[in-house]
């Protein structure tokens, strides 16, 4: 009897050794969606289906409001030389991407994410006309992703530290990770924020941060790495997440 609860012991701690080890591996994030070997334009709704698809562990997306307060998904503050900030939601929804598709509402973007294998990363763009928009753009994203009950599944992600705080105030369980890069792992902490999404130059320069911000609790994510090379020193590293525009090279070599 004894023996055998010896050998249940065993298997479990080995099973549970195991389990933490493939949790430690870095994770691979589409940027934009996985657009780029797949020939399906950045940010479509087509490209999130492809991450899907591949099994990523996180497709990246952004996210503009329209002058009447209507949430889109793209990365530029224009689209085709149309600034989204100061145009009419029933002016943007004509515009079509290169594949045809409307240019996607974030509402429209989330229902379409909704599953289990792949997680949302919505990166809320600050505006450029003022700070007030970019909180209310911030309190809107949260408020759908409840709506739409997509919260288990979402993560966030902003260049604006003030965004940061407002979605990890309205969404406490959330993970929320700044991008600029300014900020040391005690500053991140004492802030409250889940982690960082930093150019991954920063952890060039400071070789000791993704080490430190992981020691403290939080995640570390690394933008926008799309060779061998850095893909293979940032996990090195320790890194939890790389985001890429090459997900399928990523995927390969964590193999
Ligand atoms: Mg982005």
């Amino acid at each position: 009897m004894k023996t055998l609860a010896v050998l249940l012991l065993t298997i479990s701690h080995t099973f549970l050794f195991a389990q933490k080890n493939r949790d430690a591996k870095t994770k691979v994030i589409a940027h934009r969606g996985a657009w780029k070997n797949t020939k399906v334009p950045e940010n479509s709704i087509a490209s999130l289906q492809e991450a899907i698809k591949m099994h990523c562990y996180g497709s990246e997306f952004d996210v503009h409001m329209s002058a009447d307060n209507i949430l889109f998904v793209h990365h530029d503050h224009d689209v085709n030389g149309i600034n989204i900030e100061t145009t009419s939601a029933a002016e943007l929804q004509k515009l079509k991407l290169s594949n045809g598709e409307s240019l996607p509402t974030l509402k429209e973007y989330l229902k379409a994410g909704k599953q289990k294998k792949t997680r949302l990363v919505l990166e809320i763009k600050a505006s450029k006309v003022s700070k007030e928009r970019s909180l209310a753009l911030a309190q809107k994203c949260v408020e759908m992703v409840k709506d739409l009950n997509v919260e288990s599944i979402t993560d966030y992600i902003s260049f604006d530290l003030d965004v940061c705080l407002l979605v990890k105030k309205m969404a406490p369980k959330a993970e929320v990770s700044y991008l600029l890069g300014d900020k040391s792992p005690d500053e991140i902490k004492e802030m409250g924020l889940s982690g960082v999404d930093y150019h991954y130059t920063v952890f060039k320069k400071q070789a000791d941060w993704v080490r430190e911000f992981n020691s403290k609790g939080m995640v570390t994510n690394a933008w926008t790495v799309n060779d061998k090379e850095t893909m293979q020193s940032l996990m090195d590293q320790g890194i939890n997440y790389i985001t890429t525009n090459e997900p399928e090279l990523l995927i390969e070599l964590i193999k």
